[in-house]
Order: structure tokens, then C-alpha cells, then sequence
């Protein structure tokens, strides 16, 4: 199949481009670079099915090259209004990537015959009432709290979709995407996994927002790749949650990370710095993808973590 990609160059994107070549097809990446970096992608540059588009998705796209799927990744992802990259920091980037930027690769789909795949989050589901929230779930949340740019325009992309697959007969899928964390995550991301990797290979304390008894569950990124890759040859249309459904809390990582590490430095607490609205639990209910997709998370945490300290070892070597 000849399919782009769009965030390509992103934490994500670069690793579905990488699959997407191993099983054989063409892949075209298109990025902006916004929370990317070409580094991610350099080293498809000598393989002859793979091509780079530089360009907003917000903007319209021509491309006339013939296509038979369009996977729309790209958006900013981190919420940590420290990181200079994070969606509060672009919160109108955000929201016309998944506004504009879904009705521009909706249409380009369309114009092609192809099929459409749409990356959502579990942050539609905002701070779920029911736990886990499965895909029934329409979500609690605001649409004006501090995260509502991620939230609204990931809500509005699905809604897009489903109004194209309703209107036009589209052939389109919605992931919905838990946690998830592993090698090319970028340094000042910000999110809590490459940040709490990084202190602790610098010697440095590790820093907690609130007491730390908030919960997640880490997806390592080749399970959820192996998910969404399943998903695009299924033939399901209505949103599907993948992620790891191992909850943790953020204190109980942060031990785990020290110990991998071998760092002694501790923690330490910041109540005041972090961003409103930050979910006191999130875990997917993860039914559907099992029973839909025959699917799975297989890599354990450590294992996982190990990996992606490996990776950040390398990373800060060459700083
Ligand atoms: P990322 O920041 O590493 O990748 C996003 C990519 O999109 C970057 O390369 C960025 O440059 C590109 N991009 C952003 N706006 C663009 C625009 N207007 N035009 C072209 N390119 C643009 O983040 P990621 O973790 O790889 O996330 C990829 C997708 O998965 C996002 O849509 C995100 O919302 C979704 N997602 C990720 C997670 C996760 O845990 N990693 C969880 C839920 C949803
Ligand atoms: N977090 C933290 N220290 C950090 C970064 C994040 O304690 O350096 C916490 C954050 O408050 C949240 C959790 O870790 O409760 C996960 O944050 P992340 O930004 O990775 O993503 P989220 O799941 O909130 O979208």
C-alpha cells in the first residue's frame, strides 16, 4: 500500500513509519518539525519507499500521488506547560492540527479512495467518572479547563471523522491512545517519563507534581504499534482504546526509575507546578482491542524502561 503518515517525524509517527516499511509498503512522512525532529526519521533517508513532505497539516495538502490510507498523527502531545513544546504552549497549533489539519487529510483520503485512520487519546475521556473508562464512556470534561485545546480538538477530530465515515462512507478507524512511552521521545517533552529518565541519569531528584498517588499505565511504543497496525487492516470503524492496562503510580515510577538508574538522589514534590486538571487515575479498559483485534500489551514495564533509559543514556551522551 503507498500511505502517509503525517507527524512523522514525531515520537509515534517515526515509529509506525518504521513498521509500515518493515511489512512492505510506501510511506510518505509529512511533518512541520513543530514538536518533531528530523532526527527520528534520518535514517529512512536512503530507503526508496520512504519520501518526506515538510508541511503544516493545517494547511491544505496537495499531493498528487495515489494513496490507500492517510494515518493523521499529527499533534502536539505533551501537556506540561514547562516544556516549551507542550500543548499548553501551542494551543492554537493544537487545535487546528486536529481541526483543520483532520478535514484537510479527511479530504485527501476521500479524493483517493483511501482508508483513514485518526489518532485520538484517552484524554476524550477527560477525568472518566467510571474507571476503567471503556470506549462507551463520552468522557467528563471541560471546554475551557487548561487542557481543553488537547481534549476539545481531539474530540472534534473524532466527531469529523465519524461525520465523514457517516456522510461519504468512509473507510476510518479511531485509536484511542493511552500512556505510551519508549525511545525518541524527545528530550524536553516533558511528559513525565522521558523528564523523570533524565533527572535520574543526571544524579539529579526526581520531581513529583502533587504527592505522587496519581495513577497511569505505560504502554511500551512497539505494543501499541503492533495495536494500531492491526486496527488499520481490521475492519472496525468505531473508536478503539490501546494502551497498557498495568496502573502505576507516579511515585511507585518514579521508584522503579531510581532503581534502574541507580540513582540515589530521592524526589521531590512540586504541588504548585503543575498544570490544572491532571487525572487522578487513568487505565484503559482494554476489551475491546483484545476481543476486536486479537491484541495485547506483551512488553513489561521494566523491560520497556530499560529500553528507554538506554535510549536517553545515548541521547544525553551526545549533548
Ligand atoms: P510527538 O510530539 O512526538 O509527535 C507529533 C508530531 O506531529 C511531531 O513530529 C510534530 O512535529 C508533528 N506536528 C504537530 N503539528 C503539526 C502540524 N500542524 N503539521 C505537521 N506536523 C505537525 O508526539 P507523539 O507522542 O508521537 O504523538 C503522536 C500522536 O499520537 C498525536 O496525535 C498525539 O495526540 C497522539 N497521542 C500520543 C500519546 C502518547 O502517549 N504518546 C497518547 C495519546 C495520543
Ligand atoms: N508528572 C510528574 N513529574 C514530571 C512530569 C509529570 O510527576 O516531571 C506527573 C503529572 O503530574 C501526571 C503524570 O506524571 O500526573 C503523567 O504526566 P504526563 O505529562 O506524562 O502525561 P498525562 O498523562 O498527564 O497526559
Amino acid at each position: 500500500m503507498h500511505i502517509l503518515v503525517t507527524g512523522a517525524a514525531g515520537f509515534l509517527g517515526s515509529h509506525l513509519c518504521d513498521r509500515l516499511l518493515a511489512e512492505g509498503h510506501t510511506v510518505i512522512g509529512l511533518d512541520n518539525f513543530l514538536t518533531g525532529s528530523p532526527e527520528n526519521i534520518a535514517h529512512l533517508s536512503n530507503n526508496p519507499r520512504f519520501s518526506f513532505i515538510h508541511h503544516d497539516v493545517s494547511q491544505f495538502i496537495s499531493l498528487h500521488k495515489k494513496l490507500d490510507a492517510v494515518l493523521h498523527f499529527a499533534s502536539p502531545a505533551s501537556p506540561n506547560p514547562h516544556s516549551p513544546r507542550g500543548y499548553p504552549n501551542l494551543p492554537i497549533e493544537t487545535l487546528k492540527a486536529s481541526s483543520l489539519g483532520t478535514f484537510n487529510t479527511l479530504g485527501l483520503a476521500r479524493a483517493n479512495n483511501a482508508r483513514y485512520m485518526f489518532a485520538s487519546t484517552s484524554e476524550v475521556y477527560g477525568d472518566p467518572r467510571e474507571q476503567p473508562p471503556a470506549e462507551s464512556d463520552w468522557g467528563h470534561v471541560t471546554p475551557i479547563g487548561p487542557r481543553s485545546m488537547y481534549d476539545e480538538a481531539k474530540r472534534f477530530g473524532e466527531a469529523t471523522v465519524m461525520a465523514y465515515h457517516r456522510v461519504h462512507g468512509m473507510d476510518t478507524r479511531i485509536v484511542r491512545i493511552f500512556n505510551t512511552y519508549g525511545p525518541r521521545m524527545s528530550l524536553d517533552d516533558g511528559r513525565v517519563i522521558p523528564n523523570l529518565i533524565q533527572q535520574a541519569l543526571r544524579g539529579e531528584p526526581l520531581t513529583i507534581y502533587g504527592d505522587g498517588s496519581q495513577t497511569r499505565s505505560f504502554c511500551y511504543v512497539d505494543d501499541l504499534i503492533e495495536g494500531i497496525y492491526r486496527l488499520l487492516f481490521s475492519e472496525e470503524h468505531l473508536p478503539v482504546n490501546l494502551g497498557n492496562d498495568r496502573e502505576i503510580s507516579i511515585l511507585e515510577i518514579a521508584h522503579l526509575i531510581n532503581k534502574l538508574t541507580g540513582n540515589r538522589a530521592g524526589f521531590v514534590f512540586r504541588p504548585e507546578d503543575r498544570l490544572g486538571n491532571d487525572p487522578q487515575r487513568r487505565r484503559p479498559d482494554l476489551t475491546r482491542a483484545r476481543t476486536l483485534l486479537g491484541w495485547q500489551p506483551t512488553i513489561d514495564l521494566e523491560t520497556g524502561l530499560r529500553r528507554t533509559i538506554e535510549f536517553f543514556r545515548q541521547q544525553l551522551s551526545l549533548r
